[in-house]
């Protein structure tokens, strides 16, 4: 029996995350009058992977869990995209975080291209032994598409570097010891200082370069986040170091929230130590419908797709959006929004930060030599800071949002790549 697909709580059958993808890239192709040829070669993937994987549980059962591995470009070199392990993962929405993935790595110019996997099962359901049989069947199935110089897993919601360990040595065990066919890898196999918080670091820098473009004094800000794991907890305890205040934070279970500021490090502790922020005691309760629409300055998004719609895009009232997670808006609600006067740092340049580092690994990996978690932030900061200046500058000049130009500023580099490779 295969794994069966939990529709995802917030994600309506009406908003297909690959169709919100290719909406907002052939709204940012309108406006520079995109060649159709390009068009056509970014709007569809490149190569696209079904696999089933039967394993032994643990009660001596066998199930088939489905998996995906979506590449959608190769144009700016191997395709870099994580694996995501969750009870709604489908082929739509692998399509899309693929797609993000190439306007991204394009977009901070990382020679990658885009790339993401996912298998639909609960992770939260399976043991670890469980886990691990499905990570390296999984690895096997797909041995001739991942490598070093073709295709390069990371984590992503409900996998972490325990997992990226597992498919590092098993496709080692087939093809000898190669640890740049994998990042976010335990720092003990390769991996890099500074990759776990990494994403989350990187939403707290392009943040603060909103804050200072825009005149704001941090300590006079209020911020909330949704989604408390990797990326979100991260950001809530980086923003809160800058002096921001946090106010509340959610993850599948309903969020928390004071006024008087959250203890982000407090609630980090309570979150390893009881799974999730259910019966956290030192704060109000709070839903997540509740947290997106607070009265508030900023609202990151750093849980799942889809989130505001709209269904509640027009009670939104904070004034900076920083999309921590991919896809967090739907197109449909980003209009809404736009009307609103609310600025929003979209998801390929807010959450690009683990990609950058990743990259990192990824060189420290081929060439065998390490730096500190000081030289990581040193390469990655300017890196972050320029993709973020350079989208602000096209947002003025053609007048547009942060979101279509970032992908006005992804998709001219993509079409020069593909104008250059001459292969029509
Ligand atoms: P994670 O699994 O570490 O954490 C996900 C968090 O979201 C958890 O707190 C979970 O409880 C919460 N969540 C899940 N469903 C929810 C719901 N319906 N409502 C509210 N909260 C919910 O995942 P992550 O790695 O932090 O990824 C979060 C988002 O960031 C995803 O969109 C992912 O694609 C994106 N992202 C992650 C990375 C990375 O390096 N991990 C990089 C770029 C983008």
């Amino acid at each position: 029996m295969a794994e069966v697909k939990t529709p995802m709580s917030s994600k309506d059958q009406k908003h297909s995350p690959f169709e919100s993808m290719l909406a907002r890239f052939h709204a940012a192709a309108d406006i520079i009058n995109l060649d159709q040829r390009f068009r056509d070669v970014l709007s569809a993937p490149e190569r696209t992977m079904i696999v089933n994987l039967p394993v032994k549980l643990d009660d001596g059962t066998t199930r088939v869990f489905e998996g995906y591995r979506v590449i959608h470009s190769t144009v700016m070199g191997p395709s870099k995209g994580g694996i995501r392990f969750a009870p709604f993962v489908d082929l739509d929405e692998v399509k899309a975080l693929a797609g993000w993935m190439t306007f991204k790595c394009a977009l901070v110019g990382l020679p990658y291209g885009g790339a993401k996997g996912g298998i639909t099962l609960n992770p939260k359901v399976r043991s670890e032994d469980e886990l691990e049989r499905i990570t390296r069947a999984y690895t096997r199935a797909l041995k001739d598409v991942f490598g070093e110089d073709s295709d390069i897993p990371a984590p992503d919601m409900g996998t972490n570097n325990r997992v990226m360990a597992w498919i590092f040595h098993e496709y080692s065990r087939i093809f000898g010891y190669t640890p740049g066919v994998v990042t976010g890898k335990p720092l003990h196999l390769g991996g890099s200082k500074g990759r776990v918080p990494a994403t989350g670091w990187g939403v707290m820098l392009t943040t603060m370069k909103a804050i200072e473009r825009l005149g704001w004094k941090p300590s006079e800000l209020r911020v909330a986040v949704q989604g408390f794991g990797n990326v979100g907890s991260w950001a809530a305890k980086l923003l809160q170091d800058q002096g921001v205040k946090v106010v509340a934070v959610s993850d599948h279970t309903g969020g928390v929230y004071s006024d008087e500021g959250l203890n982000v490090r407090e609630l980090v502790r309570y979150v390893k130590g009881n799974g999730s922020l259910a019966g956290y005691s030192n704060a109000s309760s709070i839903t997540n419908a509740e947290l997106l629409t607070m009265d508030l300055d900023i609202l990151i998004p750093a849980a799942i797709e889809n989130v505001i719609n709209p269904s509640n895009a027009n009670d939104v009232k904070a004034k900076l959006i920083v999309e921590g997670a991919n896809g967090p808006i739907s197109s449909e609600a980003d209009s809404i929004i736009q009307e609103k006067g609310i600025l929003i740092i979209p998801d390929i340049l807010a959450n690009a930060g683990g990609v950058t580092v990743s990259y990192f690994e990824w060189v420290q990996n081929r060439r065998g030599h390490y730096y500190s978690e000081e030289e990581i932030r040193e390469k990655a900061a300017p890196i972050m800071s320029d993709a973020f200046d350079r989208v602000w500058d096209k947002r003025e000049k053609h007048g547009c949002t942060m979101r279509l130009a970032a992908y006005i500023e992804a998709i001219e580099r993509l079409a020069t790549g593909i104008d250059l490779e001459g292969n029509f």
